[in-house]
């Protein structure tokens, strides 16, 4: 039987279901390029040659095999620009009797699938994507019955399943977290190596010259282009990571430094969304660092968490509220998204920081995405949706089922609360704790009003005023709301003339 076996963007992973049992005596693997998917929203160039050059290079890989890759490159004059387009081609040249498809990760497409399984006239089998650890069935279980869905319950649960850093049946260390251990703020002096840097292939070069022409009018910088885009790559980055960095990942997480854009973060993420390296194995070997003595518990549970807590745990919120969850807007915020975001010009160095690596990298840590851009957009009140769209384009590793939970629910709480049991709201002493950007900024993060106030504390105490009616009576707020409810008439009209005259300089582009 010839089965025709058609591979997303993000399953270039041997392992992915749609290739299991796979004859390469018969059977075609089918990959393509589309236009529709590149421009679904305006991708940064840098993620569109890193997910082009990696299914470039699996195609290599599944060749050298033995497989018969039918490959579609997005220059080729007849690609039709679509999925749709794509396959009723390929299921013209190759006339299969099947086609077997990896359940995508997005809604989008998924729907796209349904319905080629429903009105294509050939056996249709459509698969669990089983690289995940935790399949959609699994969750929706673990979430039945319960009124909130605490990540470290689910955490805990994924501890016992996989028996990583377990001891019996108690966490190796005595303790679940070590989270207390791992919120330092960094030194600049302190020495951190990069991460590894994959000199781009004649393939690659290519696809960057594609995207260089094809895309120019896209957000970002395409080069120097260092990303791994094969397995190999991929796995000589992880273990220049796992001896260089991960003894140290942990403490150092939640700081941001001007000029070390990495810090000790492994910038794995891009390689396991889009399968060249497996989450179980990753977390295996470095389990393993901490077993052989080499990286501290604290830096490995850290990181483990990372991947089997909160990257399975914001896929199953995903496909759990799917496909309503990107339209979500519990707090009713409005305001469209600022030239800023795209631009990074602004007076404000942190925002000026976390967007010019953006733009440079397609890449920023966890703690610039939240308590930077994140944090900003929400006290402003910036349209959910627009938000949503930026992150959605603007960094390599997303995707919608990891972006739309961390964007919609953790950094603006538009969710109601799905996934935080308050929003992640901060004035400027949080980021002046954590980083040096304050050291250059025009702003002072100990003002509290007038021009020379860190904008993040007036908006602050807007955005807790204007959302009393939302959030007063969250027990999680008791004590913010007591201060608010303190604050004399006068204070309060400070701080909404302070807001009002920030918000109208963003919208100039003079804040
Ligand atoms: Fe950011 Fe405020 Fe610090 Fe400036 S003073 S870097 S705006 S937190």
């Amino acid at each position: 039987m010839k089965t025709l076996r058609f591979i997303l963007g993000d399953q270039l992973s041997q392992k992915v279901s749609a290739l299991r049992g796979a004859d390469p005596a018969t059977d075609i693997v089918l990959i393509v390029e589309v236009q529709a998917e590149a421009v679904s929203v305006r991708h940064h160039k840098k993620k569109i040659a890193f997910i082009l050059a990696s299914m470039r290079a699996f195609a290599e890989t599944l060749r050298g095999q033995g497989f018969t890759v039918d490959y579609v490159k997005m220059d080729d004059p007849a690609n039709t620009g679509s999925f749709d387009g794509e396959l009723d081609r390929a299921i013209t040249r190759h006339q299969p009797n099947a086609l077997c498809l990896t359940r995508a990760s997005e809604w989008r497409v998924l729907e796209m699938q349904r319905h080629w399984a429903e009105t294509l006239d050939l056996q249709v089998l459509l698969l669990e994507d089983d690289r995940f650890l935790c399949d959609e069935a699994q969750f929706r279980a673990w979430a039945a019955g319960r009124k909130s869905f605490v990540m470290e319950h689910f955490y805990r649960n994924m501890r016992r399943r996989t028996g990583l850093l377990m001891e019996g049946d108690q966490p190796a260390g005595g303790r679940w977290n070590f989270d207390h251990d791992n919120r330092k703020p960094a030194k600049p002096d302190l020495f951190m190596q990069l991460p590894h840097r994959c000199p781009p292939s004649v393939q690659t070069q290519e696809v960057i010259e594609l995207v260089s022409t094809r895309f120019a009018g896209h957000f970002g910088d395409l080069e120097p282009f260092w990303f791994a885009t094969s397995a190999r790559e991929a796995e000589i980055a992880r273990d220049h990571f796992l001896a260089n960095n991960l003894p140290r990942f942990g403490e150092t997480q939640d700081a941001m430094l001007e000029g070390q854009l990495f810090l000790n973060h492994a910038v794995m993420s891009l390689y396991l969304n889009v399968g060249l390296l497996e989450p179980l194995d990753l977390c295996r070997r470095a389990e393993l660092e901490w077993q052989a003595g080499r990286a501290p518990l604290a830096a490995v549970e850290g990181f483990i968490r990372q991947i089997i807590g909160w990257r399975e745990y914001v896929r199953g919120i995903y496909w759990l509220h799917a496909p309503d969850y990107k339209g979500f807007n519990h707090l009713e915020a409005k305001r469209p998204l600022p030239a800023l975001y795209w631009t990074g010009q602004t007076k404000m160095a942190c925002m000026q920081a976390a967007i010019g690596q953006t733009k440079r990298e397609a890449y920023a840590h966890h703690i610039q995405r939240l308590m930077v851009t994140g944090n900003f957009a929400l006290l402003a009140g910036l349209d959910p949706h627009e938000v949503h769209e930026w992150y959605l384009s603007v960094y390599a590793d997303a995707f919608e089922w990891v972006e739309v939970p961390n964007t919609i629910g953790m950094a603006l709480y538009a969710d109601g609360g799905i996934m935080a049991s308050k929003p992640y709201a901060a004035s400027g002493a949080y980021i002046h704790k954590m980083s040096d950007y304050c050291e250059r900024c025009a702003y002072d993060p100990s003002v509290k009003s007038g021009p020379r106030a860190c904008p993040f504390n007036p908006l602050y105490w807007d955005f807790i005023g204007r959302n009393e009616g939302k959030l007063g009576s969250n027990p999680r707020m008791g004590p913010v709301y007591a201060t608010w409810r303190k604050m004399g008439q006068s204070r309060r009209e400070e701080i909404g003339a302070d807001s009002q005259r920030i918000l109208e300089a963003l919208d100039n582009g003079q804040l």
